[in-house]
């Protein structure tokens, strides 16, 4: 789950384009980043029903692909218990996840998955092109984390891989 930005190369735009596509599907334009409006225009074309739930500490969230009959719906479950900035990235990570298709049974790519997901992630609650604008205004990680709803840790990663310091 953590966030690191090791050379994916072609994988890495995709998912920042992906994650770009999402939030202009969703008309959205500044922070912080709605995720009830993300989910909201997914389920135009997805059956996706997002659930809390209490899972154990290591346990953050999870993306599970169910079949009824002939229909298909994706459940993302959420752990309730950690604090709500990590609940924000777990619920983008596991719509990363969605998105490529990215199945369990895909254990040789697993971590790059993983990475995929993760950058996903930190585009779509953290859009670099509003970033580039309000780090211009508050160039401080505490109160642009607060902006975003994101970690102090998660806003601090994604300034310096947009390079922005
Ligand atoms: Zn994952």
């Amino acid at each position: 789950m953590e966030y690191t930005d090791t050379d994916l190369g072609p994988r890495k735009t995709s998912a920042k384009n992906l994650a770009k596509k999402l939030i202009k599907d969703s008309k959205i334009k500044e922070a912080p980043v709605s995720l009830r409006i993300v989910i909201e225009c997914l389920q135009t074309t997805h059956d996706l029903r997002v659930i809390a739930h209490g899972f154990s500490d290591h346990v953050s969230g999870l993306l599970m692909r169910c079949k009824q009959l002939d229909e298909e719906y994706f459940v993302i479950g959420f752990n309730e218990n950690q604090p709500w900035c990590r609940r924000r990235f777990t619920i983008a990570h596991e719509i990363g996840h969605l998105l490529f298709g990215h199945t369990c049974n895909q254990s040789d790519d697993k971590d790059h998955n993983e990475k995929e997901a993760d950058i996903f992630a930190a585009e779509l609650l953290i859009p670099k092109e509003f970033l580039k604008k309000d780090f211009k205004i508050t160039p401080k990680i505490p109160d642009l984390a607060k902006k975003y709803l994101v970690s102090q840790q998660a806003m601090g990663i994604k300034i310096t891989t947009d390079r922005l310091i």
